[in-house]
């Protein structure tokens, strides 16, 4: 059942919102030790929500998301429910305010049932680097046991909505994390316009790069989640102060006469069969539905990815500069102030974390800042150019959302290069600060779903939604993953 579909039920008294949270608490005690998409459950929390979102149904104030079950990222503050960032430095913290996004979500009366697991601080494509523990995709390769990753960092997420252990999620995406797993795991995600949504409450990972977005079955449960989490706020200086639009109507505006880019960067050599096979589909798909296909060239893309691994280890280095010991979370006792510094960050972050940190005080120490750091932000200027120029003759640029489909948990872990290069496709849209969705478009040989992505102009998510409502309508994507509690 959709958001959308489960707003009417309720609003017809099928059923109550109370008994769709515990529906869903029920399918998570079921599944969860299988697949640890949640960190922390909120069984009862989720129940009293519900209860005042019967409530506001029956006295006729209900809006589209009151009463919806949701999974939050443990990246977003809850107040009164601890959030760790998949972090153990993180372990004990209970943040006594809410994020922006979320106290919207709150407002619009929606349930909570956990927080969902994630890359620690956000920090990888895989899940694999949670404190945590690893989520398992609910998705496995046909006629195969073999455990799959369900792609990071917003995994957690991305396997509760594909398992139906939550109708939709909140997400956020740094350089890929929305879309990514929601390729993942044949789910939709968007990542709006930097500034559409405030980072206020968001443990920050790159500060330029992040932005909140989300996770569900369908485009237009995204359209309906980003319309409610979506606003100005004033206590994050980059928020936008623009009006939101009705995103649920561009859904179903259709795209004749929309101009649709191909950028000739993005079929990279070695790109398998199937996703160039799925990428011509969408092409013919779009075509067929009126739109004009254009070839166009984003010669930057390809230092996109260095560009990345430069800028958001720089801004991740000051960021988690934070976690000492002093203010938030864990604390290992030393001899004096350093050692207790000290033997904080060495227990309290894992690898990848410490990598990353490393990597960004690294480009940002003098004598090397020119040469990485300063260049990195010369060459995003370029990226977002690319942009700027091909959106003066496309109205949106349609590619493959990730070079491969989901790929099993432990392999891509000797060489960190390796896996950096799953988010080929993804990080040169927030280094640009445009929006991006991921729709699921097909399944590969082996039965795994695979994403198309669609890139829109500054604040036009509209025109994504536009073209995500066209080819999720063609793609017919109705494939689940068996729902096995072991
Ligand atoms: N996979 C990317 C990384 O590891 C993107 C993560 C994200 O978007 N938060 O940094």
């Amino acid at each position: 059942m959709t958001i959308a579909e489960a707003a009417k039920h309720l609003a017809a008294r099928d059923f109550t919102a109370t008994e769709l949270a515990a529906a869903h608490n029920d399918a998570i005690a079921a599944l969860n030790p299988r697949l640890n998409a949640y960190i922390t459950t909120t069984p009862e929390l989720a129940l009293t929500q519900a209860k005042a979102a019967d409530a506001r149904i029956a006295a006729g104030t209900a809006q589209p998301l009151t009463g919806i079950p949701l999974a939050i990222k443990d990246l977003f503050c809850t107040a009164g429910v601890r959030t760790t960032a998949a972090s153990k430095i993180l372990a004990p913290f209970i943040p006594p305010y809410e994020s922006h996004v979320t106290q919207n979500l709150l407002d619009a009366g929606v349930v909570y049932l956990g927080k969902a697991n994630l890359d620690e601080f956000a920090m990888g494509s895989s899940n694999i680097t949670s404190g945590y523990g690893p989520v398992e995709n609910p998705w496995k390769r046909a006629g195969s046991d073999a455990k799959l990753v369900p792609g990071g960092s917003s995994g957690g997420s991305a396997a509760a909505v594909a398992a139906r252990l939550a109708m939709g999620a909140t997400g956020t995406d740094t350089g890929g994390s929305i879309r990514q797993p929601a390729a993942f795991t044949g789910i939709a995600g968007i990542k709006p316009t930097y500034g559409r949504c405030s980072r206020f409450g968001i443990i920050a990972f790159a500060s330029s790069l992040d932005q909140a977005g989300p996770m569900a079955r369908t485009v237009e449960d995204c359209a309906i989640l980003l319309g409610a989490m979506a606003g100005f706020d004033a206590r994050d200086s980059t928020s936008a102060n623009r009006p939101v639009p009705d995103y649920r109507a561009a859904v179903t505006r259709g795209v004749k006469g929309l101009a649709i880019g191909i950028p000739a960067e993005y079929r990279m050599d070695g790109m398998s069969p199937e996703i160039a096979a799925l990428w011509d589909k969408g092409i013919s798909w779009l075509r067929d539905q009126g739109a004009e296909i254009i070839d166009i060239s984003l010669p930057h893309t390809k230092y996109g990815l260095a560009v990345y691994y430069i800028v958001a280890p720089a801004e991740a280095s000051s960021n988690l500069a934070r976690y000492d010991g002093v203010r938030f979370g864990a604390r290992v006792h030393g001899e004096d102030l350093i050692d207790m510094y000290e033997r904080t960050r060495a227990a309290g972050f894992g690898a990848e974390v410490k990598r990353r940190i490393m990597i960004g005080t690294y480009v940002l120490s003098a004598g090397y800042y020119d040469a990485y750091y300063l260049r990195a932000q010369k060459i995003r200027a370029l990226i977002l150019r690319d942009f700027t120029d091909a959106f003066t003759r496309v109205d949106a640029i349609l590619t493959p959302t990730a070079p491969s489909a989901a790929f099993g948990l432990g392999e891509k872990m000797d060489d960190p290069v390796t896996m950096y290069l799953n988010d080929v496709f993804t990080v040169p849209a927030p280094l640009a600060g445009v929006p991006a969705m991921s729709i699921p478009a097909g399944l590969n040989a082996e039965g795994l779903p695979l994403g198309l992505q669609i890139i829109g102009r500054h604040f036009d998510e509209e025109t994504v939604f536009a073209v995500a409502g066209a080819l999720e309508h063609a793609a017919g994507f109705t494939a689940k993953p068996a729902l096995r509690a072991a």
